[in-house]
């Protein structure tokens, strides 16, 4: 098995730094390529390419690529979330690192079409490369005529400003990142209204993450339809897996959606180390779901992960062999959303600390029947009635695991002399 490198083709085979090196490997054609079509029609290759957000919500682009160009606001934002603050994602660091003008180049054709004025990229503070790399990639694009007034030529002006998060895994999170933006503590807000009517000083905002502005280069020189083609009918395209753990090669892959998690893990990674056996792959993340060996035959799209209340995340598989331990592992998940959790909403700040809890009488095998149904429902309530996605996602593990491990608990119920 092969990768298909759409978004990563430029990967090792240019100097990043080098605005030069990028237009002579097709850089910024498709932008030319867009100023010379009705904006209309890049929103509707958009909408036949049916792409969705890379984020991890998988929501789709041309629908909010319209909300923007509906509104009639002089002044209209886009900003390219950059804040990869998910465990076991780094496929964001390495687009803006090996390719930060394509970055540039799928925000500049989003802002031509929605008639965005202003972008940002909203880059985590731990990023430093990162950073270095835009700022200097915005100049060199803003002395090359891609950035600034009249773009090449045209009456198109935009420009687009670097600003840094301080950590804060909640600032993903679009409207703790456009608090954020504003100055203000990263915490979100009620919607409606979303950010496309109410967004970034109130003006409105198309927020869409570094993969998928990254994207829209490819897509826009392929056309709608032939990018359809790609991948499975819920999921077009490609996908940038971050694969980290106990594999023998780590590191990132780009695949057409539809591949088996399987394929990737033996194929792409290489197998695991020491061919041990896997105990347990976690999908997506922290936040995603913790599924058992048997399960690896299932393919990567939207479809198949929201079968399980799930989302493809932002492209992570974490595997872990037979010698780690569930709980232990779910015990680290809980503490990182535990401290990461903004405080403002009661299911979120106050379930996390008791969901530690449990999880730390099955370490301590000192669990009842009864702690079972605890952690399950008091996981349901933080999904379900938390304000944000930090809370609507972080027991997504947990609940996963009770239903792909639940013998594991059982064990540790039963067996309460083993430890
Ligand atoms: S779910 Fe958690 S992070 Fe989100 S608003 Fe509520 S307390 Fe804050």
């Amino acid at each position: 098995m092969k990768e298909m490198k759409l978004v990563s083709k430029r990967f090792g085979k240019i100097n990043p730094l080098s605005i030069d090196e990028y237009i002579n490997f097709d850089g910024y054609k498709n932008l030319k390529k867009a100023l010379k079509m009705e904006k209309t029609s890049i929103i509707e290759e958009v909408e036949k390419a049916y792409l969705r957000g890379r984020g991890g919500a998988g929501f789709p682009t041309a629908i909010k690529m319209m909300g923007l160009a509906k509104e009639t606001n002089k002044e209209k934002f886009i900003i390219c979330n950059a804040d990869e603050g998910e465990p076991g994602n780094f496929k964001d660091r390495y687009l803006m690192e090996n390719d930060p003008h394509q970055v540039l180049e799928g925000m500049l054709i989003v802002a031509y079409a929605t008639g965005a004025t202003k972008g940002y990229i909203y880059v985590r503070g731990e990023y430093q490369k990162s950073i270095s790399l835009l700022k200097w990639s915005i100049d060199e694009a803003k002395k090359n005529g891609y950035l600034g007034k009249n773009i090449l030529g045209s009456k198109f002006n935009f420009d687009i400003e670097v600003r840094s998060g301080a950590g804060s895994y909640v600032c993903g999170e679009e409207f703790a990142l456009i608090e954020s933006l504003e100055g203000k503590p990263g915490r979100t807000r009620v919607k409606p209204p979303f950010p496309t009517s109410v967004g970034l000083h109130n003006k409105p905002t198309l927020i869409n993450n570094v993969e998928t502005f990254s994207t829209i280069p490819s897509l826009i020189e392929m056309g709608g339809l032939e990018f359809a083609k790609i991948g499975t009918p819920s999921s077009t395209g490609t996908k940038l897996i971050s694969l980290s753990g106990n594999v023998k090669h780590k590191g990132v892959f780009e695949i057409p959606y539809g591949v088996p998690i399987r394929d990737v893990i033996y194929k792409l990674g290489g197998g695991i180390e020491k061919d041990r056996k896997i105990k347990m792959v976690q999908l997506g993340g922290a936040c995603g779901p913790i599924i058992p060996d048997y399960m690896l035959d299932m393919i990567i799209d939207y479809e198949r992960f929201e079968e399980f209340e799930s989302k493809t995340g932002a492209g992570a598989i974490i595997v872990m062999d037979e010698r780690f331990d569930l709980f232990d592992i779910l015990l680290k998940v809980v503490r990182f959303f535990q401290h990461e959790s903004c405080g403002k909403c009661t299911p979120c700040r106050e379930g996390h600390i008791q969901l530690a809890n449990l999880i730390i009488k099955f370490i301590e095998r000192k669990a009842t029947v009864k702690d079972i149904i605890s952690l399950e429902s008091l996981a349901r309530v933080i999904h379900q009635a938390s304000l944000c996605g930090l809370g609507q996602t972080s027991p997504t593990a947990i609940i996963s695991s009770l239903r792909y491990f639940r013998d594991d608990y059982i064990d540790r119920i039963e067996h309460p002399q083993k430890g």
